[in-house]
């Protein structure tokens, strides 16, 4: 008996009429014997309304991360109940069970949640029992029981870590788009279709901002080494599979994709001591805020004086907190000042191609350059390179590089 885990974003979910057609579908296509698990997000635009709501109350609702959970989970949770009552009333019995009641237990960072341990037992219960379980993607709760989110496009971690857990036979993830692009398909309108992604090339282009995936559901799904069909909610056509290694053609490449990432700022604290231990006063500050950094530049200033700058990025919705913590380390340090600038974007291009491949890192450079647009900040990995440039010149940015490695045809 296969236990098949399905996934449903929110624009998949947007309408009573949508999710009705979403219990259609999964009716349609489940076999005999099949036990399936629904993961789904919050209906549409749900759950950015909410955090909408919250800012009329402060304009940092961040500052609250539990009530925020608090708040946020409330949206998935209207979803699996309308779903389960959907199934219901097409003959086929349904329960829809929170993250907590479905065994995610989490860690207690709010907001930014990882999953610490799934306890499905309730979920094969319930499968035993001849449901379909519908799931709260994005939530768990944490050792108190607490509701603890997962972070924007959490659901589709919540899914692949189920799968994980139920030793699923597949895991898909339905979605707006037909499957992986080599660039968002709303930016580039060349972009092309993946048959297939490793686990490494998807989780740098996630990491990076394809947002068609949350990065940790990619390491999930690596973790478990369960195979990720992405594909769309509106069509039957098979998508991308995102895998530990390539089976059939698209081999020969060098880059696989290019990502894009608004969602960014610049933090500059200017002229601090060229001294041991100053990177990781600031740094560690930021770590025990739960803050991630990203590009990270530390240039010289005066070397007489022996006195440098540091310069990084951080994702926006970190930047009041980050800045804060950043404020009293320089106050520390007896920094000049600490700038900020949030018209920025991040630009990158993924694939495993690139090692060993010279060149490649000039040809990007030259495709923005050619655009006419200034790089601010360059970050690399093994398998990526990263430009930061100005976020209104992002959308050239990504075409003029997709142009490049990826040359129209005909
Ligand atoms: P869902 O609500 O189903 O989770 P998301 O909005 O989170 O959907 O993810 C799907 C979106 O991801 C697409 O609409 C697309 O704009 C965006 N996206 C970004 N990069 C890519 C890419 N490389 N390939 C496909 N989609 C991408
Ligand atoms: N509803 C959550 C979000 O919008 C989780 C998800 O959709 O994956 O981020
Ligand atoms: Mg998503």
């Amino acid at each position: 008996m296969a236990i098949i885990v399905k996934k449903f974003g929110g624009s998949s979910v947007a309408t009573t009429e949508k999710i009705m057609n979403v219990a259609k579908r999964i009716l349609k296509e489940k076999k005999p014997g099949d036990q399936v698990v629904v993961v789904v997000s919050a209906m549409g635009d749900t759950t950015d309304n909410l955090i909408k709501l919250a800012e009329g109350i402060t304009k940092d609702p961040y500052e609250y991360t539990r009530e925020m959970d608090m708040l946020l989970t409330t949206g998935e949770q209207v979803s699996i109940a309308l779903l389960a009552m959907a199934f219901c009333t097409l003959g086929q019995p349904a329960v829809s069970l929170t993250g907590q009641l479905a065994g995610m237990k989490t860690n207690d960072v709010h907001t930014k949640g990882r999953i610490v341990d799934i306890t499905p037992a309730r979920v094969h219960e319930e499968l035993d029992k001849g449901n379909v379980v519908v799931v709260a993607g994005f939530q768990g709760s944490d050792e108190h029981g607490d509701p603890v989110t997962l972070g924007r496009g959490g659901s589709d971690t919540s899914a692949v870590a189920l799968a994980g857990a139920l030793k699923a036979a597949t895991c898909e993830i339905f979605t707006d788009v037909d499957g992986v692009y080599s660039a968002d398909p709303r930016v580039v309108k060349g972009a092309r279709k993946m048959k297939e992604i490793t686990y490494n090339e998807m989780l740098e282009m996630a990491r990076l901002g394809a947002g068609v995936m949350q990065p940790r559901s990619v390491e999930m799904g690596e973790f478990f080494k369960i195979p990720i069909h992405v594909r769309s909610t509106f069509t039957s056509e098979p998508g991308t599979i995102i895998r530990e290694d390539y089976t059939m053609e698209d081999k020969d490449f060098v880059i696989r994709g290019v990502a894009h990432d608004k969602d960014v700022a610049k933090i500059a604290v200017l002229g601090i001591p060229n001294t041991p231990g100053i990177a990781h006063e600031i740094f560690s500050a930021l770590a025990d805020a739960h803050i991630d950094v990203d590009m990270i530049v530390q240039s010289i200033r005066n070397t007489e004086k022996n006195i440098t700058d540091m310069v990084f990025t951080v994702a926006s919705t970190d930047l009041p907190r980050a800045k804060e913590v950043v404020d009293s380390v320089a106050d520390k340090l007896q920094a000049v000042g600490v700038l900020v600038e949030k018209d920025v974007a991040k630009v990158s291009i993924v694939g495993a191609g690139m090692l060993g491949n010279p060149g490649i890192a000039a040809r990007m450079f030259g495709a923005l350059s050619g655009a006419g647009i200034n790089i601010d900040i360059i970050s690399t990995s093994e398998i990526s390179i990263s430009c930061l440039v100005k976020r209104d010149q992002m959308s050239e940015a990504v075409n003029a590089i997709h142009d490049e490695f990826f040359p129209k045809k005909g």
